[in-house]
């Protein structure tokens, strides 16, 4: 579960969000969709920690990032705290990021023996069945530099996965491939979207995918949520003048 309550965040005297609030409940599938610039990868970059927050709650998995206390005034989890969550948090990025020395398998089981502390024989166990997973099973002994993009991004899952996340963000996870390769990554997140109780929060310009998997989709603008709703309601029949203008430039 993810909670944002009356959260706010500034870059100098440039507001980026403002008394935003929304919920992804445990499970569900929810994607952001809105202008460039509107904040969508800050939300993300905070959940991450890789931004401090101004204002307001934000909450993960029964956890506080931030609260505000009795006296209005911000309180932001300690360091350890933080790592806590984290660690409960998963992340697929536009760029792989793979380690390019490592070959496949070792991209997949360092994170899990290093931070969870599983043994090399549990975590290549798990490592074999989320590659069969995202369907590389025959890549196992490979070189990020021997696969195509897709199969890099494909990895990058069964990386992400591997520690076991509760709740998964994905950033713009398609937009470095050629177009003839997504449709192999998106499958393969409905696929896990389906099969697993993770929590989902993605962002994407890709709105084929947006409406094909979400369970709810957050159209954002100017720091806030304007419309949301089930992806048959809000690409068809959006509600809002902001969202049906950006739906009509980008599909
Ligand atoms: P896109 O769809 O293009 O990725 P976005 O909706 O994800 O855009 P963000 O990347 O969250 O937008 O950026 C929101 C705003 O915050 C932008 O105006 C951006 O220039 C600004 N911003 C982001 N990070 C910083 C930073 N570290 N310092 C200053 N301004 C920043």
């Amino acid at each position: 579960m993810i909670r944002f309550s009356g959260v706010e965040k500034r870059f100098g005297a440039h507001v980026v969000l403002s008394e935003l609030d929304f919920v992804v409940s445990p499970g569900e599938f929810v994607t952001l969709i809105g202008p460039s610039g509107s904040g969508k990868t800050t939300i993300l970059r905070l959940l991450m920690t890789l931004e401090k927050v101004d204002g307001g709650t934000i909450e993960v998995d029964g956890e506080f990032l931030s609260h505000m206390d009795r006296g209005g005034e911000l309180v932001a989890s300690d360091e350890k705290h933080q790592r806590r969550i984290r660690k409960r948090i998963g992340m697929v990025f536009q760029q792989f990021n793979l380690f390019p020395n490592m070959p496949v398998l070792r991209n997949i089981t360092e994170a899990p023996v290093r931070a969870l502390g599983l043994s090399k024989a549990e975590a290549e166990q798990r490592a074999l069945e989320l590659l069969e997973l995202v369907g590389l099973s025959e890549k196992v002994g490979a070189h990020p530099t021997q696969l195509s993009g897709g199969q890099q991004q494909r990895v990058a899952i069964a990386r992400a996965l591997a520690m076991r996340p509760k709740v998964l963000l994905l950033d713009e996870v398609t937009s470095a491939l050629d177009p003839e390769l997504v449709a192999g990554v998106l499958g393969v997140l409905k696929n896990i979207a389906k099969t697993t109780d993770i929590t989902f929060l993605c962002v994407t310009h890709e709105m084929r995918f947006a409406r094909d998997v979400s369970d709810r989709v957050l159209m954002f603008d100017n720091g806030q949520v304007i419309e949301e709703g089930v992806p048959e309601m809000l690409f068809t029949r959006p509600e809002h003048e902001r969202t049906r203008e950006f739906l009509h430039a980008v599909i």
